[in-house]
């Protein structure tokens, strides 16, 4: 028998129960794992409040992520004991996900837990941290050095936005915060190494075509307005590496920074993201995240509590990120 949270839908509401399962309910896989952590993500938060339809088909056992230990492997890659991660691939979406004390998932969806890494740390990191990583490597990937000038983080109170602030400082960029929340979150963002603080009402109007630039790259995690903004103020041959939409998901945009600055627009996905560039992205993140980032940054809760947490992420009151303890 194994604890789990169980999302039932009826009338179009979202109910969420912790119910005592038989491990006959788990679904089909090849690896049985005992999840330790799991996480509250913006994307568990849309599936709680059924803000966005996230979750494919009821009942569900949300959790886009997890770290623990292998009870039952018939997977080559993996065999009992072994510590592992998951991030993406529709798991707390289309197939019962980490908000649970068990998990039965497709062996290859897995992440071996890097060396360095305890399944609490990488859950820390967990989905948003991941993205944070991908996000960093796309700039990079885009020839976006430290001697380029300031990057953009919007988002910064978020998971994904406080990763990639200690990052981008960690590999020694001059990094620019955005938060609607600055009297809050201020000296945070600060001690996780943005240099300056923007609010985001200064973004959040409206964009001419082109404006003075002033950055030469942006991690967006919140698309919309904003995002048109960052692409509008990025220099020639910038690179904006979008991956949310904490702030709408239209983008109210015109090609000009694209045809008149070259500037790119890069998409990252982490969900389908594949194995071997999951490996290295994991591994990077846990040699690059120093020690003090996994206190800084996280809070960790019970799974009675996850209903009300997942409600304050998509009102934004959550700062960084938000472990569950299994
Ligand atoms: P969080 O809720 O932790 O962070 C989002 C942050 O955005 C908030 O903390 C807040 O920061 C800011 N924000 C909230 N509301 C608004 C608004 N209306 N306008 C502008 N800014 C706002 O979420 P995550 O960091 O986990 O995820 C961020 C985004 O990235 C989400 O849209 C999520 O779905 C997406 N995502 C995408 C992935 C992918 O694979 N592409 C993977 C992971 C996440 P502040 O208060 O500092 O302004």
């Amino acid at each position: 028998m194994f604890k789990a949270l169980v999302l039932n839908q009826a009338d179009g509401h979202t109910a969420a129960a912790i119910e005592t399962l038989d491990e006959s309910r788990l679904p089909a896989g090849d690896v049985t794992v005992a999840v330790e952590y799991s996480t509250i993500n913006y994307k568990d938060g849309l599936a709680l409040t059924n803000a966005i339809k996230i979750v494919q088909q009821y009942p569900m056992v949300p959790g886009i992520d997890f770290a623990g230990t292998v009870i039952e492997s018939a997977h080559p890659r993996y065999r009992s004991g072994d510590k592992v991660i998951l991030t993406g691939w529709g798991v707390g979406e289309k197939h019962w996900g980490g908000l649970a004390e068990k998990a039965r998932v497709n062996g290859d969806w897995l992440v071996p837990l890097p060396a360095a890494l305890s399944t609490r740390q990488a859950m820390i990191i967990g989905t948003a941290g991941f993205t944070a990583m991908l996000c960093v490597q796309a700039l990079a990937d885009q020839h976006i050095t430290p001697e380029r000038g300031e990057i953009l983080v919007t988002g910064a109170s978020g998971g994904v936005g406080s990763v990639a602030i200690t990052l981008l400082n960690k590999l020694g960029y001059r990094v620019a915060a955005v938060t609607g929340r600055p009297e809050q979150n201020g000296d945070l963002l600060r001690s996780l190494g943005a240099q300056r603080i923007i609010e985001r009402a200064e973004l959040a109007q409206p964009a001419k075509p082109l404006e003075s630039t002033r950055w030469a790259g942006a991690v967006d995690t919140v698309g919309s307005q904003i995002l048109a903004k960052v692409l509008a103020q990025t220099e020639y041959d910038g690179a904006v590496a979008a991956c949310g939409l904490a702030g709408g998901m239209d983008l109210p945009t015109t090609v000009m920074p694209f045809i008149l600055r070259n500037v790119k627009l890069i998409g990252v996905d982490s969900v389908y993201c594949p194995y071997e560039k999951r490996v290295a992205a994991w591994q990077k993140v846990a040699e690059l995240l120093p020690e003090s980032y996994y206190a800084a940054a996280s809070n960790e809760i019970a799974l009675e509590a996850v209903p009300e947490a997942a409600a304050q992420i998509i009102r934004g009151e959550i700062t960084g990120r938000t472990l569950v303890k299994l």
